[in-house]
């Protein structure tokens, strides 16, 4: 019984990401793979889009222009200062936090950029915005998606959604 990765496999990965320079940019947890939706858009347009047809074992290097992973720079978002004591008090602020804002347009997330004594500058772009992905990834697992993991559009159980009281 061989699988291959197509819509609608819940596929468990290893990965590790790097920029074009070479530095380690993410990785997953070597005891908690990652597991994704296949056509569920979980994870970025330009690798989804080179693991379909991947098999278990397989070990794949996929690099990913910034249009397919996480955008191009939006000259018009502007980073912006925000204090400190917007931020609920037990809130760990660190770069590379997101968090969601309430603007006229709806929810939006936002990124801290840098926490600066009493000020926090956040960005509406993703930390990974303009930067080609260097992915290697190995395929570890590959199942079919249930139901209701087709319906929510994730992955439910270990690696997964777990669906809190707040849901
Ligand atoms: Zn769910």
């Amino acid at each position: 019984m061989s699988q291959t990765i197509s819509d609608n496999k819940v596929v468990t990965i290893d990965y590790v990401l790097r920029n074009a320079a070479g530095e380690e940019l993410d990785k997953s947890d070597p005891d908690a793979p990652m597991l994704y939706l296949h056509g569920g858009h979980n994870i970025v347009p330009g690798l989804e889009r080179q693991l379909l047809g991947k098999t278990i074992g397989d070990e794949v290097v996929a690099v990913v222009p910034p249009a397919e992973g996480y955008g191009e720079p939006d000259p018009r978002l502007k980073p912006m200062r925000v204090p400190k004591s917007s931020f609920p008090k037990d809130a760990a602020l660190r770069k590379g936090m997101q968090f969601m804002t309430k603007t006229e347009q709806g929810m939006v997330p936002l990124w801290v950029i840098k926490v600066q004594g009493p000020t926090v500058i956040v960005s509406g772009e993703h930390p990974l915005t303009g930067v080609e992905l260097h992915f290697t990834v190995k395929v570890i697992d590959i199942r079919d998606a249930t139901e209701v993991e087709l319906a929510h559009g994730h992955v439910h159980g270990p690696g997964g959604h777990h669906h809190g009281e707040e849901e």
